[in-house]
């Protein structure tokens, strides 16, 4: 995920911290009724910064201003556009650490992690000064005597990004790049719970030399998106976040005209085979499991052993072992594995979610409610938790508790783990673990998701590829970044032309 070449540490300076709006090419204080305080997830007794949101008028403010800079935006040629990415690149290389360091700060995930996150960014970043050929349309000359015919994209107006807490860098980078590079203004209104981190990368779009109005921020919850996807001037909304609200978002864009993508929740199950290699599959198994806390939407929180009872003994001790070994930690401490949950609310979300998977009685192999970190006694920590005896009909096998808890599923055989897997209401991602390519092919072609990995436990698409789910893990046609998100953010205009004088002679032209 990371590079060593590029990641290597940075002198590093103490990060801007933006809290205001970005609207007009100027930044302002949010004049709403709401002001929140983002704590460090490490120690809640730090203030990190105080955030007002915007007002309702302020919104429409800078819907307007993106608007009108629209026109103008469009007009400029493909080629000059991705010259402002190719600089946005060099100045998110220039601050990476920084940006990491501030992703931590608002987050809480380690610094490791902290750089992947602003790394996968960057990649959408660098696919996206590739616009130029991505907006190639097509042509087909002669599609009837002497008439030619061609496709061309559009951008399609005023976008609008409202992206979750847990990736502060790369979900609003999976918008933003593609976004402005295929012609469009964009308004990225960031989590409300780590809003800092897609604040200070649209100041850095702005300082490669964006023409006012084509970039915007704009802070707030529910209300202000809500106003957000229904405002005139919006044509198009990428959001991404839990399926209760992806659902709703979609369903009040769609009614208000608007082109939605809307990235949901997930379950995802990891399946281990008996034949796997379990030396090398545990540390991925682990990483997918506990990295950022179980706080991302890729995390495995269903391990599915395979096999008889040995067998699955073997590969739920082994997991085991793996997450007795580690080590909760504030995200900038180097030698910690386990970063702390966002926030207090969060962290009492996941506790219920554990309390209920003990009421519905299931077995707990690993309580991690009362783990702490001991120099930092005032964090918001959850250590791994596994439970087993877990039932598929169990609310800790069905729903997204998006902390370090993992549910063990057995099953007997390959059939059973994928009718469990595709049992549940989610089709993020599922893993399969196993050295046998029949296998792993029987489980390509059955598993309904829409990221696979084998092998491996984060299956997160490259850049250029699209990223999204299946079932209640997505609502819209068109995923993220990749292919989709240059079809998602243009409108087709096909033209069909003739020029009278221009016809081939009968013999033809040669
Ligand atoms: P959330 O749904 O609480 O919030 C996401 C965004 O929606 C925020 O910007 C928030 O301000 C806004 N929002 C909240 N209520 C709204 C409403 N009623 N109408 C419009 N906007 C509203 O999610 P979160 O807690 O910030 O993030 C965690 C969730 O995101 C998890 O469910 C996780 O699986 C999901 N997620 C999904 C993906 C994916 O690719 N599918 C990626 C990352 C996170």
């Amino acid at each position: 995920m990371t590079s060593q070449l590029k990641d290597k540490p940075q002198k590093t300076t103490r990060p801007t911290l933006h809290t205001g709006n970005f609207i007009a090419g100027r930044w302002v204080e949010g004049e709403g009724p709401t002001t929140r305080r983002l704590l460090n997830p490490a120690n809640i007794t730090e203030q990190v910064a105080a955030v007002r949101e915007a007002s309702l008028e302020q919104v429409d403010e800078a819907c307007t201003t993106a608007a009108a800079a629209f026109p103008g935006w469009r007009a400029t040629p493909a080629p000059d556009r991705a010259r402002f990415l190719f600089r946005f690149r060099e100045l998110i290389e220039k601050h990476f650490e920084d940006i990491a360091q501030l992703i931590v700060r608002e987050n809480g995930k380690l610094l490791s992690e902290a750089r992947g996150d602003l790394r996968r960014g960057l990649d959408v970043v660098e696919f996206a000064c590739g616009i130029s050929t991505l907006l190639m349309g097509k042509t087909l000359p002669e599609i009837a005597r002497n008439v030619d015919s061609h496709v061309a994209l559009e951008p399609v107006g005023v976008v609008a990004g409202i992206p979750p807490f847990n990736f502060p860098a790369m979900i609003p980078l999976w918008m933003m790049p593609i976004a402005v590079a295929c012609g469009n203004c964009f308004i990225l209104k960031p989590a409300e719970k780590a809003p800092l981190t897609g604040s200070r990368l649209v100041e850095l779009f702005a300082e490669a030399g964006l023409p006012e109005g084509v970039v915007g921020v704009i802070q707030g919850g529910k209300e202000v998106s809500e106003k957000l996807i229904t405002h005139p001037q919006v044509q198009a909304i990428s959001f991404v976040g839990s399926s209760a609200v992806a659902e709703a978002v979609y369903s009040l864009g769609t009614k208000h005209g608007k082109r939605v993508q809307a990235l949901g929740g997930a379950k995802n199950h990891l399946i281990v085979l008996p034949d796997a290699d379990l030396p090398r599959s545990v540390p991925a198994l682990i990483g997918a499991t506990f990295g950022c806390a179980g706080q991302r939407c890729l995390a495995g929180s269903v391990l599915t052993a395979v096999g008889d009872k040995a067998q699955q003994d073997a590969v739920v001790s082994a997991f085991l072992d793996g997450a007795k070994a580690l080590k909760l930690g504030d995200g900038l401490d180097e030698s910690a594995t386990l970063c702390p949950v966002l926030s207090t609310e969060q962290k009492q979300r996941i506790l219920a979610g554990i309390e209920r998977g003990v009421q519905e009685g299931a077995k707990l192999l690993l309580d991690g409610r009362n783990a702490t970190a001991p120099s930092h006694p005032h964090g918001c920590f959850v250590g791994a938790t596994v439970f087993d005896d877990v039932q598929p009909d169990m609310f800790i096998a069905r729903e997204e508790i998006f902390g370090p808890v993992v549910s063990v599923l057995r099953a007997k055989d390959l059939d059973e783990a994928i009718t469990l897997a595709n049992a549940g209401r989610y089709g993020n991602s599922v893993s399969l673990f196993t050295k046998s390519g029949a296998a792993a092919k029987e489980f390509r072609m059955r598993i309904q998701a829409g990221m696979l990995g084998l092998n491996l436990g984060v299956p997160a698409p490259m850049a250029f590829f699209s990223f999204g789910g299946w079932k209640n893990s997505f609502y819209g046609d068109l995923n993220a970044h990749g292919p989709d998100a240059v079809a998602f953010y243009t409108k087709k205009k096909v033209v069909t032309e003739r020029w009278f004088g221009a016809e081939a002679p009968k013999e033809g032209w040669v």
